[in-house]
């Protein structure tokens, strides 16, 4: 799915500048040439190439390694955090509704971190998905005031505060798509004490990671998509540990 969702990402970006027209089949963007299949295999073929095209050598990059391990991981722990097979058939859905969210999210983070932009087709799916999984949940659990109170604080917190802070700066701080994709997730988790914990990793994720570019280069444009996303899903799949903490907080006051 990694690969898949890098190579369509390529394909719309082609696209949308209007350049080099590409073919069906996969081909270097450096030379041309068409790919065989076996150096299309996802992982393998980049460790076995060692991250360069096989004819002309140029670098492949990393986006396609990172997208293809991490795209892996996130769903093998979601399959793992949420097990399909010991759920009731509500449960079962959201499992479902989860991992095509993960697919959506995936690709607007490649998108976002290669080129800046959330295309705008891919938030309104993820927003169908996200609003979706909510819907489930309260089917699910049945509806009630605090759960309305928690639904609506997730949204605060992940949409609101972005959307603010877009609005203050003109577009200065963050991108228009990024409040967008805060509500997304604040929606899917459903709870505003989740969507506290995704505000603070994602803050914390970019500046880690980010930390050696933006010294070496000041007023470096950093893409927040890839950080949102990826605490999205460390906190969707450590769900349950998480929610554990602070119940287990608020029972011994
Ligand atoms: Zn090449």
């Amino acid at each position: 799915m990694g690969s898949f969702l890098a190579c369509q990402a390529w394909r719309l970006h082609y696209k949308d500048v209007g350049g080099k027209k590409l073919g069906q089949r996969s081909v270097c963007l450096s030379c041309n040439k068409q790919l065989k299949w076996y150096d299309n295999i996802p992982i393998f073929s980049w460790i076995l190439l060692g991250g360069k095209c096989r004819y002309c050598k140029k670098k492949i990059g990393m986006m396609e390694i990172l997208a293809e391990l991490l795209m892996g991981l996130a769903f093998l722990g979601v399959a793992l955090a949420l097990n399909p097979f010991e759920m009731t058939l509500l449960g079962k859905m959201i499992f479902v509704l989860d991992l095509l969210l993960v697919t959506a999210l995936g690709f607007l983070a490649i998108y976002d971190g290669m080129w800046g932009e959330l295309p705008s087709f891919m938030l309104v799916i993820a927003l169908v998905l996200a609003a979706g999984v909510a819907g489930c949940k309260i089917w699910l659990y049945g509806f009630s005031l605090p759960m309305l109170w928690n639904l609506l604080g997730a949204v605060a917190i992940l949409g609101g505060i972005y959307l603010v802070l877009y609005l203050v700066s003109r577009g200065k701080w963050v991108g228009s798509g990024d409040w967008v994709l805060g509500l997304i997730i604040a929606l899917s988790l459903s709870e505003a004490w989740l969507a506290l914990i995704v505000l603070c990793l994602s803050n914390c994720l970019g500046l880690i990671i980010m930390y050696p570019t933006v010294r070496k280069k000041k007023n470096q444009k950093i893409y927040f998509g890839p950080f949102l996303v990826m605490a999205f899903v460390i906190v969707l799949v450590f769900a349950k540990v998480l929610n554990g903490l602070i119940f287990k907080q608020l029972m011994l006051k």
